[in-house]
């Protein structure tokens, strides 16, 4: 069986590593917001090439926290793909703003840039944009507009870590930019983990301190703010994991290139990317056929596991069941059709060369 995605055998290759990094943290004696923190903060945003890094807990908080500390709440809208993980969305709502829905470009899957414009109303604060799959948006073009309007470019780099842009990451490509490390993440931690990076410095320090129940100063509390720390434990195991994300992103290219010179079958239509090889960090490889659920069946069948991402759009979702009238045929199309290949930094030549073998075959 060749597995969508091998956590364990990700994360044993670094075990020696991390066992000495855990070592550390027990001695440290200092168990929330310590050197740990400080550190990974600082070697994170060293690698973004932002002047900050805010540890939170989570991708998610990640993503609130950035609306919060821009004051984004009840009566604005943020404009959100209406393609992407619920996360993205759920962020917006949790401030109390409302998510103006736009549809992705076919072909990247991205949010269509030609297709804001024409949301932007005099409550739009921010746009949020996720690269999705691992890919950049066209940040020309969003942050273009963003001027234009005088509004935030909030980056959901939840599946980009590492992605490069004319030489800049992503993180570091709008205001200010959320990253989760959930441990399927192209950076993953051992449990839920999250970043804000930034160079705004009077938004960084809101964000120190409303992760951090609104304080600066303990006891002292100058903002309405939350529990969001990034843990100490995390952070240490993210330390050691970072010094391999340019490898491991690289190996999923080596493996991605493979699959878009080899996968050669009329009935799949594979991704759609740029010249900018580093803009895409294949968080997922994600291929489109009309009969998706007939595809995954066959795959397994032939002892290869596939996921979708995403069953089910964000405006048909019972939780958001306000918006179940809406279209977006885009969106739903591109749920219709979606499944992700297996894809990893250890995923070995034999097994990619198997896939493809495989997939070719499908239809005969
Ligand atoms: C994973 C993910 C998130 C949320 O991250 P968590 O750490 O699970 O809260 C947000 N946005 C996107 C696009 C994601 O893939």
């Amino acid at each position: 069986m060749i597995s969508f995605l091998d956590l364990k055998q990700i994360n044993l290759r670094h075990e020696a590593e991390m066992m000495e990094a855990i070592q550390k943290f027990i001695h440290s004696g200092w168990y929330v917001l310590g050197e740990g923190v400080k550190q990974f903060e600082a070697e994170f945003a060293q690698y973004c090439g932002t002047k900050h890094c805010i540890g939170v807990a989570n991708g998610l908080d990640a993503l609130a926290l950035i609306i919060k500390a821009y004051d984004i709440g009840e009566g604005d809208e943020v404009i959100v793909p209406s393609n992407t993980y619920i996360a993205s969305i759920l962020s917006v709502s949790m401030n109390g703003a409302t998510p103006v829905l736009v549809e992705p470009d076919l072909h990247t899957y991205n949010i269509d840039p030609a297709l804001i414009e024409d949301k932007i109303t005099s409550k739009t604060k921010a746009i949020m944009v996720v690269h999705l799959y691992g890919q950049l948006c066209d940040m020309d073009a969003i942050n273009g507009l963003a001027k234009k309007y005088n509004l935030k470019v909030i980056e959901d780099c939840a599946q980009s870590h590492g992605a490069k842009y004319s030489g800049n990451r992503a993180g570091n490509l709008g205001d200010a930019a959320a990253f989760s490390f959930y441990p399927g993440k192209n950076l993953g931690a051992l449990g839920d983990a999250g970043a804000i990076t930034t160079n705004d410095d009077s938004l960084a320090q809101r964000l120190f301190a409303l992760r951090n129940y609104g304080s600066h100063k303990k006891y002292e509390n100058i903002f309405k703010g939350v529990n969001s720390r990034l843990d100490e434990m995390q952070a240490s195991i993210l330390s050691v994991k970072l010094k391999y994300l340019d490898e491991d992103n690289m190996k999923r290219r080596q493996i991605a290139d493979y699959f878009m010179n080899n996968i050669d079958n009329p009935l799949i239509i594979k991704p759609t990317t740029t010249d900018e090889q580093e803009s895409h960090v294949w968080h997922l490889f994600v291929v489109r056929t009309a009969n998706r659920d007939d595809l995954q069946k066959y795959l397994m069948d032939n002892g290869i596991q596939t996921l979708i991402h995403y069953p089910i759009p964000p405006h048909k979702q019972e939780a958001y069941k306000e918006w179940s009238e809406m279209e977006f045929h885009i969106s739903e199309k591109i749920h219709n059709e979606v499944i992700s290949l297996p894809i990893s930094p250890v995923m070995d030549m034999e097994d990619v060369r198997k896939v493809v073998e495989v997939i070719n075959r499908y239809g005969e």
